[in-house]
């Protein structure tokens, strides 16, 4: 799968109705936000929102902001704000502004005060089990209450005093007067405003009136002159209140488009869930590697290429579905070919004697990069007598086809010699614990005059000059494709064998300068990155993904 260019992909539909709108001249720029609500940390479905409503502005030269929508005291924490703030720079991308939806609590009372005096909202004393019985259901109309029909000078009295503090929470609401007999429910006088004595992240305790996300989030948009504000399609139903509140208000007309949200295979991404998951600690934080989380991908070594290139590959739909986790893989696996430092790592040591080889130290050139990269550089490695391989490369009794080491056969080590296995040595339990072998001292790597042809080539580490590394496979949290959807609990689907810590892995040396922000493929093995607990006395590497290429081979075959 190659990357087409943009020129060359069709417009999505949200990229169709931008240049339309600039076409008819609409609207002269585009303006579009991404709205996070600061209670968790933000995940792979946040990208994709972050990656749409950013990569809109840049291709038709608008602008984005970022907009905490923080109107639910309760839930929200700075430390969710920072995190935000960090993983959409990670991302690469630059709001042209940082707002906050409670900076407009002040204005947001304002318009409610505007549409009490246009006799379109009350104060109502109901409990929220009445308001609920009186809403009636999707069949049956609701009912009108008394307080609908309280004068404006009593609905403006009332609004101040749950303003002052003069109500408990939940004693009365502000809701609007539209129509409790509308076929949809969201228009049966929504609550615009709700009494909650709690203390705010940003506000302190300067309000006990928080408004609700309906009259929050159009009127912050309004306000900030977006033009297109982009959301899931759970909002479509809320689209006729949206723009509702936004004529009766005679506010700036910002227009609401829906699409799907993203869903990912063996993954949960609602935030709820994601607590949950960190909360009863089946994870180790937010942005433990195997999370859905933007900062547990980075962790994992994922890059903001690879993650923007995934948004972009599955483009944009108007229909829910479940997108293949295998695609993400895909995606990370293509950039780190091309980006990451081959290393040689023996997972699980065997040690392996050349009996003919001098008790001398050589140092050998190895690529840092596959055959044909752009880069094209070297590095300097130890090659010594003894010498550490992977235990699963050697097999006293091979079936047909293997090609790696057993007794009599040759391989080539790799960027050194050839070998050939002379003796497997074993312990009084019969385990295998050294092999004995030679070596051709005229087969070396880029100078090879043996002739001889082999077909396994080995990743090898010189046992003296060896590193001790731990390392961290991770793999599916989930046993099951959609965790959300199956019976009971979510968390009863989790893999128990999603991480694997190896403690006995050797390196090459040059991996004891590992640097964060770089990927390196052990060769053979995997794609790694450097995990952030990593410190001089213990190294530590995630496995970001394996080598094997499950998506390209489905690509293929379908
Ligand atoms: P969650 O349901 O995961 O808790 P949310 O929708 O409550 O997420 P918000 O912080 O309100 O999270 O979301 C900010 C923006 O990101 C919204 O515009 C929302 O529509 C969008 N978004 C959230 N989840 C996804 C997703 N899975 N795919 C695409 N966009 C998403
Ligand atoms: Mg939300």
């Amino acid at each position: 799968m190659s990357e087409t260019p943009a020129e060359a992909r069709s417009l999505n539909f949200l990229e169709e109705i931008v240049e339309a709108d600039l076409k008819s001249g609409k609207c002269e720029s585009i303006h579009t936000r991404f709205p996070p609500e600061p209670n968790g940390y933000l995940h792979i479905g946040h990208a994709k929102s972050i990656c749409l409503n950013f990569g809109l502005a840049l291709k038709y030269a608008g602008k984005t902001n970022l907009r905490f929508d923080d109107t639910n005291p309760v839930k929200e924490e700075t430390e969710y704000v920072d995190s935000i703030l960090e993983d959409v720079r990670w991302l690469g991308f630059q709001p042209a502004h940082i707002f906050y939806a409670s900076d407009y609590f002040e204005k947001l009372f304002e318009l409610a005060v505007r549409l009490i005096k246009k006799g379109l909202a009350y104060v109502d004393d109901s409990s929220s089990e009445e308001i609920a019985l009186q809403k009636g259901s999707p069949t049956e109309a609701g009912v009108e209450n008394e307080y609908r029909s309280r004068s404006v000078d009593e609905n403006l009295r009332l609004f101040q005093e749950m303003r002052d503090g003069r109500y408990a929470d939940g004693q009365k609401v502000l809701r609007a007067k539209l129509d409790m007999s509308s076929p949809n429910m969201h228009l049966r006088d929504p609550i615009l405003y709700r009494i909650k004595h709690a203390h705010h992240h940003r506000t302190g305790d300067s309000w006990c009136i928080y408004p609700m996300y309906d009259f929050a989030h159009g009127q912050s948009d309004s306000i900030e002159h977006i033009t297109h504000s982009i959301c899931t399609l759970e909002f479509v139903p809320h689209r006729p209140l949206y723009n509702w509140l936004i004529e009766k208000l005679e506010i700036f007309p910002s227009r609401q488009y829906e699409f799907a949200r993203l869903n990912l295979t063996y993954t949960v991404m609602s935030k709820r869930k994601l607590l949950q998951l960190v909360n009863e600690q089946f994870v180790s934080g937010w942005d433990d590697p195997r999370m859905p989380t933007i900062s547990g991908l980075r962790r994992r070594g994922y890059t903001a290429e690879s993650i923007r290139h995934f948004t972009e590959r599955i483009g944009v739909q108007k229909r829910d579905n479940l997108i293949d986790v295998s695609l993400l893989e895909f995606c990370i696996r293509e950039n780190l070919n091309k980006t990451a430092l081959r290393k040689m790592v023996v997972f699980d040591p065997l040690k392996l004697v050349i009996s003919n080889y001098p008790d001398t130290v050589e140092m050998l050139s190895s690529e840092d990069y596959p055959e044909g990269a752009e880069i094209n550089s070297s590095r300097e490695l130890p090659f010594s007598r003894e010498l550490y391989i992977e235990r699963e490369d050697f097999m006293e009794e091979p079936p047909k086809k293997f090609f790696r080491l057993s007794p009599g056969k040759r391989v080539r080590l790799k960027s050194a010699y050839i070998i050939q296995c002379e003796e497997a040595i074993k312990d009084a339990s019969g385990k295998i614990t050294e092999l004995r072998c030679t070596y051709l001292p005229e087969s070396k790597s880029g100078a090879d005059s043996s002739g001889l042809k082999v077909q396994g080539t080995l990743h090898w580490v010189s046992a003296p000059h060896a590193i001790n590394i731990e390392l961290r496979l991770y793999d599916r949290l989930f046993k099951v494709e959609n965790p959300g959807s199956e019976d009971g609990d979510f968390k009863e689907y989790i893999n128990p064998d999603s991480l694997q810590v190896l403690t006995h892995a050797v390196a090459e040396p040059s991996l004891r300068n590992a640097k964060f922000n770089q990927g390196y493929q052990f060769i053979r093995k995997a794609y790694f990155c450097l995990d952030k607990d990593s410190s001089e006395e213990k190294i530590i590497f995630n496995r970001t993904v394996s080598l094997k290429d499950a998506w390209a081979k489905e690509v293929k075959k379908g």
